[in-house]
């Protein structure tokens, strides 16, 4: 078990500085944590011995253990990390290879990371197709135990301070069921001072709680969405995802209408793909005319299998026809291949090993 101090990355800057005066020190904190990435209060020499000791009486800086990592062949690393009540989490680190077109017509190749992170321990929603759901609902997330997967992650791999990192909401849990405690997460890293990840690098992935699709467009954070649809009718969505009794498609497809998108980003439609479940050309038909209107890009996603569930992953050849089919009308789609992407689609599967005790 881990120390019961309160966390100090769950405070904002503004906070830190209500709590310590004189408040620049708030600063000279948030750039230990946030910068040097230190783990403790005693490495953070500009401060006063006594401030450094009351720090430490107080707060934990380390919320977090590494209990396993995992590398995937394509470099993506997967942590588990365990909570200070012994519950256990995910977080990704994929690399991602990406094009950047300059001017004079030449192609850049450029490394980019991007960070998976998870909102609560399991899931309330009960998705039949994900692992997270499996394991039920524990509890949900402080903002610090969201933020620190990141800064563990950053640490361990040496990315410094000033490396651009993307963050996704796509690991275990529902954001949008813990908004309160993910929003404060997404400006604790946006902080210019702290780690300075730009709400536009940041999306939420969501299982399509409309009310709260509402609520987070009306903070006008400026942060990315992504739609967890994978299916386009209502009843099969009601099959697969519970949740679509109380929020059905239209009422997704409404709120995403109403939400704030930047000039150059598409709100990115999540379709799992299943064998002989949603696979077929009549649903990416159906998938066209739903998002006619919406600036919407498709990311299709292989379902990835695990002992024990009766879905089973669809074939190359079908996936590509879907794909084809909506690109060839002029839809953004796009397959998600990459056998780490996989791995982080299906947050959940370390964690289920590591209960079974397969790690
Ligand atoms: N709860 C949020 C975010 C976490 S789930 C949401 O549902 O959007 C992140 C993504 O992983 C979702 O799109 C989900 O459908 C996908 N996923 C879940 N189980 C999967 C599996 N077995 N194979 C591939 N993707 C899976
Ligand atoms: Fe929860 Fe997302 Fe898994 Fe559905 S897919 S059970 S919403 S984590």
């Amino acid at each position: 078990m881990l120390s019961r101090k309160k966390i100090i990355q769950d405070l904002t800057k503004e906070e830190l500085s209500e709590l310590i005066k004189p408040s620049f020190r708030a600063k000279q904190i948030y750039s230990w944590i946030y910068h040097k990435y230190v783990d403790s209060f005693e490495q953070m020499k500009n401060l006063p011995k006594e401030m450094r000791e009351k720090l430490d009486a107080e707060y934990t800086l380390t919320p977090l253990k590494t209990l396993t990592v995992q590398d995937s062949i394509d470099g993506s690393r997967k942590y588990l990390f365990e909570l200070h009540d012994g519950h256990t989490v995910e977080a990704v680190l994929l690399l991602m290879k990406e094009k950047e077109y300059h001017e004079d017509g030449s192609v850049k190749h450029q490394e980019r990371y991007t960070v998976c992170i998870s909102s609560q321990v399991g899931c309330k929603v009960g998705c039949a197709f994900c692992l997270t759901a499996k394991g039920g609902f524990m509890r949900n997330l402080t903002a610090g135990e969201i933020v620190e997967q990141v800064r563990m992650i950053k640490k361990d791999n040496d990315i410094d301070a000033n490396r651009r990192v993307n963050l996704v909401y796509m690991g275990m849990g529902e954001p949008l069921d813990n908004l309160d405690a993910v929003v404060k997460s997404v400006k604790i890293f946006a902080d210019p001072e702290g780690m300075a990840i730009a709400t536009h690098r940041q999306t939420i992935s969501t299982s399509g709680l409309s009310s709260k699709i509402e609520k987070l467009g009306k903070m006008e954070l400026g942060i990315n969405l992504a739609i967890s649809l994978h299916a386009v009718d209502d009843e099969l969505r009601q099959q697969l995802m519970p949740i679509n009794k109380a929020y059905n498609i239209k009422s997704i497809i409404d709120a995403v209408k109403n939400f704030p998108i930047n000039d150059r980003k598409r709100v990115m439609f999540e379709y799992l793909v299943i064998k002989d479940v949603n696979d077929d050309i009549s649903a990416a038909k159906k998938l066209l005319s739903l998002l006619d209107g919406i600036k919407a890009k498709v990311n299709l996603i292989y379902f990835n299998p695990y002992g024990g569930t009766e879905f089973k992953r669809p074939s190359v050849k079908d996936m590509k026809a879907f794909q084809e089919y909506l690109t060839s009308r002029g839809l953004h789609c796009t397959i998600r291949e990459s056998k780490g992407l996989d791995i982080s689609a299906a947050c959940g599967q370390l964690r289920e090993q590591e209960l079974e005790g397969e790690v």
